[in-house]
């Protein structure tokens, strides 16, 4: 679907059938389309005691009445009395696959991001869920009660009446293959009985294929709490056990022990009957936190991306029925259809995959906190390095702060080494490990540790460059530079995956001499090899880590101490917990510093804080060296210390001065278009319309741009983008809905609107 305009113009009504009986029944449809209020459709008489919110129908839409699918979300009069409406065409639900509760939150999010209601149903259903994967439908035969036994004895030949006796035997409807089976006869007698009218039939989804059996799970008991967790759990306990809506933003440094007090309060949960949503980063999904959980409840569901059709349908109908004490997922689990929903955590709040990078671009923890609200259960947000945002609400008072300050088991964070790079001549020869880490990587290995080495690039030189001309080779449908993969000797644009053979010659000057500059992922793992002969290394990217079940075998080797060297991207940044690792090396910590980003200082210290995080987790010890050419910027300096407070303090003050976040809400507005002129004009009428109805309002808002992207041409089309600022939300949501989206683009115009953007690319 072509996303243009948030709301389309109402489709023409083709002339159906006219409202005008007081007794006439409609569904109130949404689509999945940028739509914003439900539209009227008559129910025809037959299906009126079938319709039921929360299902999907067919019906006719538009000028061409082509038939497309709805979203039933109320039943009722028409909201206009004597127009002319259409009729559902049919029934795609027999029973709802969306409850009221869930109705209602997408509702919320749909007025909150400022997309259309059915857009975020799509989404929130998964597809398995939608088409019933991994089920079949399946004609059951039952005995019809005004029949059989009849007023008088109705003469049946043998066969048939086997068929009625093992009915009656059985007690309960089955499929025709299996009372044939039982009855010993053919299909044949059965059918008779059915067009003689003394068997009822009726249709039952039915599993095909049986589930994988879950592998079961060493039970552990739970570890005794130190006194700074007890005092954490307590108010978390008493919400729970007043039953009401709570937000706990739960700052505890890497290894304080975080899990172990959500298992505590999942378990209070699980006693109650209740069931615990956990969401963690989709790249935190491991065995290892999976375990964790199973290894503690007796029934724990994982939703994860993964995932076949049919599996995601078959965990989401266990967690419907309430078989199911804990779900653990990626964002989207946030929508499990928990019957009883009890407590939600999210782990690793500051993670930028907890916001949707496509329609509905929601986030993860507005959604959880709307939903807790709802429901009156607490939520808990947990985090070593929070978002700025999550920590001012905390001092607001909107989140109650709970801190571990300490590492649990009474061990220390470890301590964190800077080098500066522009010290050390290695580097100007290409190397990426420099004199210090490499001989620290010595002494951990030959102390018996193990080593992480940490790099934000993958590839193998992420930059291609003409010595004649200087410039950068580029993606030739996209602003981003190519990068060298060595091991297929190809060039790669990461933002749309476009291939080709390196260029012998400058694109832009034509010049022999193309040189690879720089470092990624893969020439580390080159100069590991060398650097380091006969030692197991393993490296972890998206390019090494294609096949499934990858993860969890390098995962494994590095747990059973038979890889002594993992590197790779922010796949190894976070989550993994290996005692015996005494070296963490930060290659480049000055990746993200430079990127022209609000949040990027803030994600430079996160990266060194979650990354320091994974050493000094056992007896051994551990430290960190962090390579950079900027030892001196606030970030670096603030994250060798562990110092989150410091941090956080100066990181708003500059907030504050500049207007951004948490200070400030965002709604970004891009345009893209094949045709630069036409997105470049598209964005100035725009701006010039708000900028209008900004000063003739007297309203409290700022437009940033219009401007083009900071990448300003993805996959063939040109960007542009403008920001709107006000310290209030609501305000921009209104001169939104009032004066932007109203506004007529060119048809090759597409628009998207990201409120509380974080990709800012
Ligand atoms: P975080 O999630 O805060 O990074 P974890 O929950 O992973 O921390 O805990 C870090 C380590 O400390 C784990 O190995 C865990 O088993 C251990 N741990 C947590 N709580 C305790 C405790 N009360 N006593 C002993 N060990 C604990
Ligand atoms: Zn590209």
């Amino acid at each position: 679907m072509k996303q243009r305009r948030l709301f389309e113009p109402e489709p023409e009504p083709t002339p159906w059938e006219l409202v005008d009986r007081a007794d006439q029944v409609c569904a109130q449809l949404v689509f999945n389309r940028p739509l914003e209020t439900p539209f009227d459709y008559l129910i025809p008489e037959g299906l009126q005691p079938f319709v039921k919110p929360g299902m999907r129908m067919r019906v006719p839409f538009g000028r061409g009445d082509q038939a497309i699918v709805g979203y039933c979300v109320g039943v009722g009069r028409p909201a206009t009395p004597n127009t002319r409406l259409k009729s559902v065409l049919e029934l795609i639900d027999q029973v709802p696959i969306l409850t009221p509760q869930m109705l209602e939150l997408t509702r919320w999010i749909a007025e909150r991001y400022l997309c259309g209601w059915g857009q975020v149903l799509e989404a929130v259903v998964p597809a398995g869920v939608k088409n019933q994967a991994g089920t079949r439908r399946q004609l059951l035969v039952s005995i019809n009660p005004e029949r059989w036994p009849g007023p008088e004895p109705v003469e049946l030949p043998p066969k048939q009446l086997a068929a009625m006796t093992a009915l009656q035997r059985e007690g309960r409807p089955l499929g025709i293959e299996q009372l044939a089976r039982l009855a010993q006869c053919g299909t044949g007698p059965i059918n008779a009985l059915r067009q003689r009218g003394l068997l009822l039939s009726t249709h039952e989804r039915v599993e095909t294929g049986s589930a994988e059996e879950e592998k079961p799970f060493e039970r552990l008991p739970d570890l005794k709490l130190n006194v700074e967790q007890q005092q954490v759990l307590h108010p978390v306990l008493t919400a729970l056990r007043a039953g009401e809506f709570k937000s706990f933003l739960l700052h505890g440094v890497t290894g304080s022990g975080k899990t172990e007090v959500y298992i505590r309060a999942i378990r209070e949960v699980v006693e109650y009957g209740r069931q615990a949503i956990v969401l963690v980063p989709e790249i935190s999904l491991t065995p290892q936190t999976i375990r964790r959980f199973r290894s503690r409840f007796d029934s724990v569901a994982v939703l994860h991306s993964h995932q076949s059709d049919a599996e995601r349908h078959r965990h989401w109908q266990q967690i419907a029925s309430g078989r199911v004490q804990v779900v653990v997922g990626a964002r989207s689990a946030v929508f499990a259809p928990t019957p009883h929903l009890g407590l939600i955590v999210i782990d690793e709040e500051h993670e930028h995959s907890f916001k949707q990078d496509t329609v509905p671009r929601y986030h993860a923890r507005e959604v959880a906190l709307e939903r807790a609200r709802r429901e009156k259960v607490p939520l808990i947000l947990g985090s070593a390095t929070p978002t700025l945002e999550a920590w001012q609400r905390a001092q607001q008072g909107e989140f109650e702060l709970l801190s571990l300050q300490r590492r649990a088991a009474g061990l220390r964070l470890p301590p964190v080494h800077l080098v500066d790079t522009r010290e050390d001549p290695q580097f100007r020869s290409g190397a990426a490990i420099g004199r210090a880490l490499r001989n620290a990587m010595q002494q951990a290995l030959a102390a018996g540790g193990q080593v992480i080495l940490f790099l934000n690039l993958r590839g193998y030189c992420p930059v291609l460059w003409c010595q004649s001309c200087g410039a950068p080779v580029k993606c030739p449908h996209c602003d981003v530079s190519l990068t060298w993969h060595r091991e297929l000797n190809e060039a790669r644009c990461h933002s749309c995956e476009y291939t080709t053979e390196p260029p012998k010659h400058c694109p832009a000057c034509g010049k022999p001499g193309v040189r690879y500059l720089g470092t990624g992922t893969q020439r580390l793992e080159s100069e590991v090899r060398a650097k380091f002969p006969g030692i197991a290394c393993v490296r972890m990217d998206s390019d090494s880590m294609r096949k499934p079940g990858s993860h969890d075998t390098a995962l494994e080797g590095f747990r059973t101490g038979q890889t002594r060297i993992l590197l790779g991207t922010q796949m190894i940044s976070k989550g993994l917990d290996f005692p015996n690792v005494t070296l963490v090396g930060v290659i480049d910590a000055d990746t993200v510093l430079h990127q022209p980003d609000l949040r990027s200082g803030e994600r430079t210290f996160q990266l060194i804080a979650q990354v320091a995080g994974r050493t000094g987790r056992g007896e051994l010890g551990g430290r960190v060296l962090v390579q950079t050419a900027c030892p001196q910027e606030p970030p670096i300096q603030f994250a060798a210390k562990h110092d989150y407070l410091g941090f956080v303090q100066r990181e708003l003050r500059l907030r504050r001065q500049m207007g951004y976040p948490p200070f400030e809400s965002l709604i970004r507005i891009i345009l893209r278009g094949p045709d630069e002129t036409q997105v470049n004009e598209a964005a100035q009428m725009l701006g010039n319309t708000l900028r209008g109805a900004i000063e003739a309002g007297g309203v409290t808002a700022r437009i940033l741009g219009p401007a083009p992207a900071p990448v300003t041409r993805l996959k063939n089309l040109f960007r542009y983008h403008l920001q709107l600022a006000a310290p209030q939300l609501a305000t921009l949501q209104t001169l939104w809905r009032q004066h932007g989206a109203p506004c007529k683009l060119p048809s090759e115009v597409e628009l998207a609107v990201d409120v509380d953007p974080i990709n800012l690319r």
